[in-house]
């Protein structure tokens, strides 16, 4: 008999979660309480314009081509992304600034000379 499982809640976590149950053969049915699926991660249009909620930079997007890649999609067919050498900059009142670079090893060299010396 095919196993059942259900997931509450539609946002990013509900539907990885449902996509990796059900590759495992569970039948899965994901409950939702608002009007729209992926939580905090939506958008809403106005005259004409589309404006974007939630993850403004995203720091592990192979987990979401993972997800594609299980049910042998190409991922780039669905989710477009380029690595950006500087995924944030950052300013405080005292005038600290600190570009955070993408690269890990930069990252700690440079966040250490920001925020250590
Ligand atoms: C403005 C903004 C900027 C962000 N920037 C970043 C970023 O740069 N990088 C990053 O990694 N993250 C960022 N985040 C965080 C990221 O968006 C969230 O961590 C992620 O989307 C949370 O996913 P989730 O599935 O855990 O929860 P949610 O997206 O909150 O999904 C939970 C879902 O469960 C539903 N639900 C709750 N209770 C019930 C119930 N009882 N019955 C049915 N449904 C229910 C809710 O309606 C919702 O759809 C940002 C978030 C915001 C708002």
């Amino acid at each position: 008999m095919q196993p059942k499982a259900i997931v509450v809640g539609s946002g990013i976590a509900g539907l990885a979660s449902a996509l990796r149950l059900a590759k495992k053969n569970f039948e899965v049915q994901v409950f939702e309480s608002s009007p729209h699926a992926g939580g905090k991660i939506h958008s809403f249009s106005n005259t004409g314009f589309r404006f974007d909620f939630g993850p403004s930079l995203f720091t592990m997007p192979h987990l979401v081509d993972e997800l594609f890649e299980l049910f042998d999609i190409d991922p780039k067919s669905k989710f477009e992304y380029v690595k950006k050498d500087v995924i944030c900059n950052y300013f405080w009142d005292d005038g600290t600034r600190f570009s955070a670079p993408a690269d890990e090893e930069k990252f700690i060299e440079q966040a250490a000379a920001t925020f250590f010396n």
